[in-house]
């Protein structure tokens, strides 16, 4: 949630309730609501939080969605709080997934990728391929690297075992998985990362690294060879 202290907008919510509750907490109206892609644990709050509060509802262009909505798509601008978010297209996950990127809120970039990128990892292929989902990351690493990357699913922890098995020989993934690990044993939040955290410690952005290109051939000579290092990445994911 983004609000100025009577307004607010919120990012694919999946379920009404938790966000009715922290606008009657904060006596805020709900102004708008972004969404990044279909999956219902992103959009299933939406019909109710549009018929409780009238907010304006943003989504994909190209994806099926909880009607009536703005549909979106590539360098669209969304006004947020008076604020510009840029949409990027990042197809991967699925096949019209947008993210929302600000270049200043309250000082620094932020950015809502939704379930194409986490900390440490990024999302299944469920509609695209890994050709597209590579590009769509590519897109997100060029951001400064001070943007707050607010992706919508806490898998850091799950994600960093799987990193450390690819590239274990990277200080700072190590360090950053003890950072984790420590904020994890406090309930509390390891989100938002940034860009320069990410490319720093996720083998996803970091494919080209000779260490993970070698953990890459060792997991599947032939995948590696025909499919290249991304592929072969996220297929192992898939069954680590
Ligand atoms: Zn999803």
């Amino acid at each position: 949630m983004l609000h100025d202290g009577q307004a607010a907008w919120v990012v694919d919510p999946g379920d009404a309730d938790p966000v009715l509750q922290a606008l009657a907490a904060h006596q805020l109206r709900l102004a708008g609501i972004l969404v990044t892609h279909h999956h219902p644990d992103h959009t299933a709050g939406v019909a109710a939080l549009r018929a409780a509060t009238g907010a304006q509802v943003y989504g994909p262009r190209l994806e099926k969605m909880p009607e009536p909505l703005v549909r979106v798509g590539q360098d669209d601008r969304v006004d947020v709080l008076g604020m510009p978010f840029q949409v990027i297209e990042v197809p991967g996950h699925t096949a019209g997934h947008i993210a929302y990127y600000c270049a200043a809120v309250d000082d620094a970039p932020v950015l809502f990728c939704g379930d194409t990128l986490f900390s440490g990892g990024c999302g299944r292929l469920f509609e695209g391929t890994p050709v597209q989902m590579l590009a769509s990351l590519e897109k997100l690493a060029a951001l400064p690297g001070s943007t707050r990357v607010c992706c919508t699913h806490e898998y850091t922890l799950s994600n960093l075992r799987f990193a450390l098995a690819v590239e274990p020989g990277n200080p700072a993934l190590v360090a950053y998985q003890q950072r984790c690990q420590l904020l994890r044993a406090s309930d509390q939040a390891t989100l938002p990362s940034t860009i320069a955290m990410e490319r720093a410690i996720n083998p996803f952005l970091r494919s080209g690294e000779a260490e993970i290109v070698a953990s890459a051939l060792g997991f599947d000579p032939a995948l590696c060879a025909q499919q290249g290092v991304f592929a072969t990445l996220r297929t192992w994911k898939n069954q680590f």
